[in-house]
């Protein structure tokens, strides 16, 4: 049976390159009927907290990437690691060195690595030396506590970053000198900030639970992160189902992947436009208070009005904020460049039209055109002006579906206030 694992170090919280190969390790083995293991390679008692664990944790939780069998926690192996390095010792493979354990390197022959990914690597002979297993404060190194684990939870898939691929040499020595099989390698390439240097914290947020603050979806970042480095023909989006049933190793590129949170947005954008409006209203709901107060009718037309320009579930709750609350704020470059006094006449007289009119998106159209006739100017001259008077800024929605999910006092309200706004502030 496949059994796959992921084996994060608890100094940090659960970043956008260690979900990539969660998710690949997750996959697989959900693709294979297989078995998905968490350890915690805590060894490391300095730099290992109990605050980043639990991040991992809620991180993997969000993800949905769940595990299976119990958490694996190295700090609670000690006693093993111990018990396998003596009997290397008892076998003439290890020795002590100041208080440390080291192994003895078989350096007759160059160690090749097979992995999935890059192929054959060979390991030069003489770039193997006689490596500490066991540190002098009885912690085993992570070589050692690597090769001891995937071997004793039956790990026949090791998937971890590329920046491993050279350690694994050290790792198929251990591997022989314990007679244990060789488990399959698949390395996978690093993921690249925008600029092709290593992803890190100064491209922007690696936190994964970030990406859940802002409003995106756990399946949306998935399915970026299972594209990041991975194809399948050339389709892009892919339900969770999807990912596994198509899941595959050959599929995996060889070279680093850049991060690009403009496709990530996009691909969210996908996932919400294929989100069900009953979810998105849920969704809505539970965010904005605005959203709360509206009837169930409204809410909807409002999902459908504003889905279309949405990336995330948080661009629709500022809309929604935005749109329903009693207090427009306006966008102040917006409003200096289109709340102009030229346009105080027809202003007024769309007041007077919407107020007459019936209160449905044909007459609404109507009514502005019959204004834009009388003054000989184009639907574009009072279209900004009555999006800032309304929503605040000019990004909605064409006007006749921004105003009718709004009451008609309401909307006259506004931009009767537009109107006093623009007195007030040109001389
Ligand atoms: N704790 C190691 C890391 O976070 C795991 C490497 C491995 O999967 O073997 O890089």
């Amino acid at each position: 049976m496949v059994k796959t694992r992921f084996a994060p170090s608890p100094s940090g919280y659960l970043h956008i390159g260690g979900v990539r190969t969660a998710l690949y390790a997750w996959l697989y083995a959900r693709n294979q009927g297989g078995k998905f293991l968490l350890r915690i390679e805590d060894t490391d008692i300095e730099r290992s907290s109990e605050e980043s664990k639990l991040s991992i944790l809620e991180g993997m939780k969000w993800l949905g990437l769940e595990h299976d069998e119990e958490i694996i926690h190295q700090s609670e192996r000690f006693e093993v690691y111990k018990a396998r390095a003596d009997e290397l010792i008892s076998a003439g493979k290890a020795y002590e060195s100041e208080g440390a354990i080291r192994f003895k390197s078989d350096r007759s022959s160059n160690v090749i690595i097979s992995d999935h990914v890059f192929g054959d690597v060979e390991v030069n002979a003489d770039e193997l030396d006689d490596f500490i297993i066991m540190r002098s404060n009885g912690a085993p190194t992570y070589h050692f506590a690597v090769v001891i684990d995937d071997f004793e939870s039956g790990i026949t898939h090791v998937m971890r970053g590329d920046d491993h691929l050279k350690n694994t040499a050290r790792h198929i020595q251990l591997m022989k000198a314990f007679d244990y099989p060789i488990p399959d390698f698949v390395h996978l390439p690093m993921i690249l900030g925008p600029d092709g240097s290593r992803l890190s914290k100064r491209h922007g947020a690696m936190n994964v639970l970030h990406y859940k603050e802002e409003g995106f979806s756990s399946e949306a970042l998935l399915n970026y992160l299972v594209r990041l480095g991975w194809s399948k023909g050339d389709q892009e989006i892919f339900s969770i189902q999807e990912m596994i049933d198509g899941f595959d190793l050959v599929g995996i590129n060889k070279a680093s992947a850049k991060f690009d949170i403009e496709k990530l947005r996009w691909v969210n954008q996908q996932h919400l436009l294929n989100t069900d409006d009953s979810e998105l209203k849920m969704m809505l709901e539970a965010r904005s208070d605005a959203a709360k107060g509206l009837n169930d009718e409204v809410t909807i037309n409002f999902i459908n009005a504003y889905k279309n320009r949405a990336n995330t579930i948080n661009d629709l709750v500022s809309s929604c904020d935005n749109l329903f609350s009693d207090e427009i704020k306006y966008d102040q470059a917006s409003a200096d460049k289109f709340l102009k006094k030229e346009i105080l006449s027809p202003l007024k007289d769309v007041v007077d039209a919407l107020k007459r009119s019936e209160w449905n998106q044909e007459s609404i159209s109507e009514a502005l055109k019959s204004v834009c006739e009388k003054h000989e100017i184009g639907f574009g001259k009072i279209g900004q002006p009555i999006r800032i008077a309304v929503t605040g800024g000019t990004q909605s929605p064409s006007i006749d579906q921004t105003l009718i999910l709004l009451d008609q006092l309401i909307v006259v309200d506004r931009i009767e206030a537009a109107i006093e706004y623009i007195v007030e502030n040109s001389n």
